[in-house]
């Protein structure tokens, strides 16, 4: 036997939860973090764009504690309209501000603009 035997110098990784050898742990992976929609506020604008394009504009979105793709997702579906995630903000396509907020509004964002 090893001087270290024993010790957490010679103990493999272990779970944290379930304290098993990691490599036998069936945990699911940590769930992450959000901020409850109500803590945040969102600032929304209209933009044009090149060729004579709106799109409104979703900002101030911390894609760590958001699921920016649900929203999206959401926002696109409440304006029946196309968009994309640009630079960390929601994309949609068009000038939807009173539905974007309402959306936004209706999940428990504060909405600015
Ligand atoms: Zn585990």
């Amino acid at each position: 036997m090893g001087l270290l035997a024993g010790t957490k110098f010679d103990r493999p990784p272990h779970c944290d939860r379930c304290e098993k050898l990691e490599s036998e742990c069936t945990c699911p992976p940590p769930e992450p973090k959000r901020k409850p929609p109500e803590k945040q506020t969102l600032r929304i604008g209209v933009e044009k764009r090149k060729h004579g394009r709106v799109m409104t504009i979703v900002r101030d979105l911390d894609a760590a504690e958001n699921d920016v793709p649900e929203l999206l997702k959401k926002l696109k579906n409440a304006c029946g309209a196309g968009g994309t995630i640009a630079d960390g903000n929601i994309e949609v396509q068009g000038a939807h501000l009173d539905r974007v907020r309402a959306e936004l509004q209706k999940i428990g964002y504060k909405v600015k603009g």
